[in-house]
């Protein structure tokens, strides 16, 4: 099924860039889907998946964990700060930190309990007014006070603007990484995961590659 079809898409195009075999991770990203696709994909034994809504994933991921095992989900959507504690309990990474209110609130989670998820830095590379993330101009400031708050991350992660070629986008938030040592890239979705992963992505996130076309209610 599609889930086969893509994760060999993802191995030729590691290869095609010369990258190690298996370094690229796809997240399933399953939002919106019915619980029996969701299924299906588990019962083929892929086990990284990507929500977007707290509340979504709260409902669907205690029995799927249940179920099956090693199961890791990762939030990739917008996170408000008061579903912060929610989000650290149900999720194994969180790739949309993208203000200073949202970095605090985690920070402090982290010291509690002890332990923390993956987190990734969301930057607005295309500037864009309407979308979250940090602006690449004050990306070093950002992470600089991150990094006073003791919390750990694991990379950056980006949406390039619809429409426009992505490639531009993935390079230069590739370099933005390195040149804070960061080894973690969330980049590339249905349509572009192959050029991410060209440009070095750690994590591409695809969905209705895998699952079919969203139908939201
Ligand atoms: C929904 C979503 C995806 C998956 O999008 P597809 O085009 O269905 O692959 C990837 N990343 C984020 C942040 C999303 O919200």
């Amino acid at each position: 099924m599609a889930l086969q079809v893509i994760l060999a898409r993802v191995r030729a195009a590691e290869a095609a860039a010369g990258r190690v075999p298996r370094s690229v991770q796809l997240i399933a990203v399953s939002k919106v889907q019915p619980d029996a696709r969701v299924r299906d994909v588990l019962a083929e034994g892929h086990r990284l998946f990507g929500e977007n809504y707290v509340q979504e994933a709260q409902a669907k991921w205690p029995a799927f964990r249940a179920a099956f095992d090693a199961v890791q989900v990762h939030m990739i959507g917008p996170l408000q700060t008061n579903k912060a504690k929610l989000a650290v309990e149900l999720f194994d990474a969180i790739h949309t930190v993208d203000r200073a209110s949202l970095a605090e609130k985690l920070a402090k989670l982290a010291q509690a309990r002890g332990v923390c998820p993956q987190l990734f830095v969301q930057v607005n590379t295309g500037a864009e007014p309407q979308k979250a993330g940090i602006l690449p101009e004050a990306l070093d400031g950002f992470i600089a006070d991150c990094r006073k708050m003791d919390l750990s991350l694991a990379g950056l992660m980006c949406i390039p603007p619809e429409g426009e070629d992505s490639m531009p986008h993935f390079t230069a938030l590739a370099d933005m990484a390195a040149r804070h040592g960061l080894s973690g890239l969330s980049m590339g979705m249905s349509g572009d995961f192959e050029a991410a992963i060209a440009a070095g992505a750690t994590h591409v996130r695809v969905g209705s590659a895998i699952f079919g076309a969203r139908t939201y209610a």
